[in-house]
């Protein structure tokens, strides 16, 4: 049996731990995560190992990415058996901060990044970024991490993690993580939890209307279009977007772009499931 990974709770613990190891030489991998781990999470503590000596995961469930109505209290919490995961897949820390340590009393500051942060989530979840952004400037800071990793399941999340530390010269270097799925391409997520099972047939229909819009000859909103269509018929409730964007800005296409990325947000009641992968 390894030995079980060591939990940091405080910032001055993180930083005397970050120190040590830096002065031994070892570069420094921050995973920022909310806990309820899965092999999605594990895979980015894998990938990291190729870029940093010693690997940090983060849980902290942040509650200023949430709006009132969403589902922080209830939001699985899953410490010990996170524990246990981190420690089969060879993580160093598992940094599990009070809510007092991000946010201690009278905390009283906001960041905002422009540029990506603008539509798609942000429709929905105007909050979001803002909170995303606080919180993972705030694990910089307190890790003082060389190496961070995002996972592409949350691709616009990364564009904006990406454009905050280009903006403030933040001195990490940010990694991107290939999404991991369920044997029917349903993208591996915490809140996957919430489905019934026959919801979660439905949810395992996400991947493949995904890959049609995204490998489509059509012009994107025609193909877009259909998008929409297959996934009423496929039984989910609500659309918020099945869009194809320039894949560096999320911009709409246009003669200049680069490269593309398909993105769908669409719900099963109150249970929002989000797939992306790159477009021809
Ligand atoms: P969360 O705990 O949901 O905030 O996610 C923490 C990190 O794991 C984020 O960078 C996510 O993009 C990433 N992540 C979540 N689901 C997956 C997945 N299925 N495959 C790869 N990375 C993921």
């Amino acid at each position: 049996m390894p030995q079980a990974i060591p939990i940091i709770r405080t910032v001055n613990d993180l930083r005397a731990q970050v120190a040590n190891w830096k002065a031994q030489g070892h570069s420094v991998g921050l995973v920022p995560t909310m806990g309820a781990l899965h092999d999605g999470h594990l895979s980015l503590v894998e990938t990291l190992t190729k870029h940093a000596g010693k690997i940090i995961v983060s849980i902290f469930v942040n509650p200023t990415q949430f709006a009132a109505h969403e589902d922080l209290d209830t939001y699985p919490r899953t410490e010990i058996e996170d524990c246990a995961k981190l420690t089969r897949v060879g993580a160093d820390m598992a940094y599990i901060p009070a809510a007092s340590e991000i946010y201690p009393e009278g905390f009283a500051s906001t960041l905002h990044i422009g540029g990506p942060s603008q539509g798609l989530e942000s429709d929905s979840r105007p909050h979001f970024f803002d909170g995303v952004a606080i919180v993972v400037h705030k694990l910089f800071q307190q890790s003082q991490a060389d190496v961070a990793i995002f996972g592409e399941k949350d691709y616009q999340q990364l564009l904006v993690i990406k454009k905050m530390v280009r903006d403030l010269d933040i001195p990490i270097t940010i990694v991107a993580g290939a999404i991991m799925r369920e044997a029917d391409g349903l993208a591996m997520s915490s809140r996957n939890a919430y489905l019934t099972p026959e919801n979660r047939i439905i949810a395992g229909r996400l991947n493949g209307i995904l890959k049609q819009m995204a490998t489509s000859d059509l012009p994107p909103l025609q193909a877009e279009a259909e998008a929409v269509v297959a996934l009423e018929a496929a039984g989910f409730t609500a659309i918020d977007y099945a869009t194809i964007r320039d894949a560096e800005t999320l911009a709409l296409p246009d003669a200049t772009t680069q490269a593309r990325r398909a993105l769908i947000v669409a719900r099963i009641g109150d249970i929002r499931l989000l797939d992306n992968m790159a477009a021809k």
